[in-house]
């Protein structure tokens, strides 16, 4: 079998659902399981009117839920039919009638707990799963929808939940392999999960791709494939550098450095659960079907070009951590990374001094607390807009050179922090928000203009 995923903008209106069947109708000898994003866009809305419920503005709220139901309503009378959507009708009334309910409830307590806000943002995939699934059996495939908050399971970490593997594997063999069997084509969810005692949960921002790899590790799919609106992996962000070209091939560990600095066609968790069972991952675009995207492998291929990518991710704070007294005592570095670690800040790069550590992390709301528990030991300055810019490629290890021709490159721009990643496949640095489109479309011409046909397009 194979897993098929379609990100938010390939099932965004009922034109893109029909190109999602026609796709799926074309590897049906294959055994497609399809997991859904919710529709484009669909996953901010419904976290901004949990919002504004939680703030007390419940009509607000209430006004942008309308507008949701509106929408989805007609996708659905388009993608249906009058037939059909005037039988599913009900099912989506009652979706967003109890979405309405929650937003009152929410706005009457006047705050929005981290387990509501899961439960608000579900309703996208848990919606778009349903109309989906309608939308492949009146074109003749036989979709038979699954509910993933009854076979994903997950910690009560919620908004980033991670999976029980042993229990959902457990569950999609019971209750998924059956249907596949059957030769049906069962439609789920992604992002969306439920603790064991069946209180809703979603597993991080863009996680759809990461269900995927739990749906195909836990099923031994063949392979995943990444329906997304670009066609595949690109050299860098094609909306921030037009002259990104395809990747051909790519390895796992390539692709998910991109992913975790920034390239956000895929999820940065998603590979583990296919990179354990060696499961190959194809990216593609679903506007471009017979394009041939972008293959992820276990291992890189030979490549004469020595970056495959340049990844930039944006809203990085650095916080700067200098040491009051203590000065060269040992224990230093020990004592700030358990304050990081005690207030759940995730830290991306780090570069140390005798006095002093830089670090970034992607939300600075914990900082004033983190400052005042390192109050003793230290005093911490930190600064927001900047970005983190990764280049990366299995050939910077062993190649000389290479960081002073990175840096030429963009010589006049402010670079704030420098390091080279332990897995040696990556170059990553940190500057000005700002300055990321002028440096991003430097290095790529730099690196970029002369590739090697064998791994790009
Ligand atoms: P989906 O809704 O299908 O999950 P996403 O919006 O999450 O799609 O990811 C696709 C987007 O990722 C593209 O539209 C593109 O703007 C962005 N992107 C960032 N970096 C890259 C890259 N290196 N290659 C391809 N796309 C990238
Ligand atoms: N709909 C979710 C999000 O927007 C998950 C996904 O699209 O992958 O984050
Ligand atoms: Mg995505």
């Amino acid at each position: 079998m194979i897993v098929m995923k379609f990100g938010g903008t390939s099932v965004q209106d009922a034109a893109a659902i029909s190109r999602a069947a026609e796709i799926v109708a074309s590897r049906l000898e294959q055994r497609p399981l399809v997991v859904v994003s919710a529709l484009a866009k669909v996953t901010d809305a419904l976290l901004a009117m949990g919002r504004a419920a939680g703030a007390g503005d419940r009509d607000h709220a209430l006004g942008l839920c309308r507008q949701l139901r509106e929408r989805h309503y007609t996708v659905a009378g388009e993608a249906l039919g009058t037939g059909v959507f005037t039988q599913f009708h009900s099912e989506l009334e009652a979706h967003f009638d109890s979405l309405d309910e929650l937003l009152r409830g929410i706005a009457a307590v006047g705050e929005l707990t981290d387990r509501t806000a899961d439960n608000i943002a579900s309703f996208g995939e848990r919606i778009s799963s349903r109309i989906v699934a309608a939308a492949f059996s009146l074109r003749g495939i036989e979709a038979e929808h699954v509910d993933s908050t009854s076979v994903l399971v997950t910690d009560n970490r919620f908004g980033r939940a991670l999976p029980d593997f042993d229990e959902t594997n457990d569950r999609l063999a019971r209750l998924v392999q059956p249907l596949v069997e059957k030769k049906k084509v069962p439609v789920m969810g992604g992002f969306i999960g439920a603790t064991p005692q069946g209180i809703i949960t979603t597993i991080g921002r863009g996680g759809s791709d990461f269900s995927a790899a739990i749906i195909g590790a836990g099923l031994h799919a063949l392979l995943i494939e990444i329906w997304t609106d670009v066609d595949g992996m690109m050299t860098t962000d094609p909306n921030l550098c037009p002259a990104a070209r395809r990747i051909k091939l790519i390895s796992f560990d390539e692709a998910a450095e991109l992913a975790y600095f920034g390239a956000k066609v895929l999820h940065p968790a998603t590979l583990l659960p296919a990179v354990q069972k060696n499961i190959p991952v194809q990216v593609l675009n679903s506007r471009n079907p017979s394009n041939e995207g972008t293959r992820i492998t276990a291992r890189a291929q030979h490549c004469r070009n020595t970056f495959k990518a340049i990844a930039a991710k944006k809203r990085i704070t650095i916080v700067d951590v200098v040491a009051t007294r203590m000065l060269g005592a040992h224990g230093f570095l020990k004592s700030i990374f358990d304050v990081f670690d005690k207030h759940h800040c995730v830290v991306d790069v780090v570069s140390t001094s005798e006095v002093s550590v830089s670090l970034t992390v992607d939300s600075n709301e914990a900082i004033p607390a983190i400052a005042a528990d390192l109050d003793k030991l230290a005093y911490v300055k930190y600064e927001g807009r900047k970005a983190i810019v990764c280049l990366v490629g299995e050939n910077i290890r062993g190649t000389s050179g290479i960081a002073a021709k990175v840096f030429s490159a963009i010589s006049d721009i402010n670079v704030r922090m420098i390091s080279q990643g332990a897995s040696e496949i990556n170059i990553t640095f940190v500057i000005d928000e700002d300055d990321v489109p002028d440096a991003v479309r430097r290095l790529h011409d730099t690196f970029f203009s002369d590739l090697d046909p064998e791994v790009f397009e």
